[in-house]
């Protein structure tokens, strides 16, 4: 892990709720947990369904794919140097084809085609051998 890397702040990868989606992200596989009573598949992972506060829900892969809902192009280091290494980069929120809107990197994209409603497909970032960061490129 670079200097940089470990000022980065990192998630709880032992807590027991939202582990199995960065469980399935180390597969390579984009995970969110669906409502076993209404059916409703939703992001961030949480203990009670945003939709009608059950707490049963069963995880459920991904497809990958989904549009560009919002994106910003960030070209300045905040936090010291921790990011001064990866701008510019693009902070993008994707709405997944199952619903679900993600706040995620959008990486080996072209910053000059990137257009709201833009297809994009999940991929994966290995952070250290214990951290993979879902992340999403345009669909070809
Ligand atoms: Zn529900």
């Amino acid at each position: 892990m670079s200097p940089a890397e470990s000022g980065k702040p990192r998630p709880d990868l032992g807590d027991a709720v939202a582990a199995p989606y960065w469980e399935a992200a180390r597969r390579g596989e984009l995970a969110l947990p669906r409502c076993d009573a209404c059916g409703l598949v939703f992001a961030y992972p949480r203990r009670f369904c945003p939709g009608c506060w059950c707490g049963e829900r069963t995880w459920q892969t991904m497809g990958g794919g989904g549009r560009l809902w919002s994106f910003t192009e960030v070209h300045v280091a905040f936090y010291d140097d921790t990011w001064a290494g990866d701008v510019p980069y693009v902070v993008a929120v994707v709405e997944l084809d199952e619903g679900p809107r993600l706040l995620a990197n959008l990486i080996d994209s072209d910053p000059a085609r990137l257009r709201i409603g833009a297809r994009v497909r999940v991929t994966f970032v290995d952070r250290d051998e214990n951290l993979t960061l879902p992340a999403f490129k345009l669909a070809p």
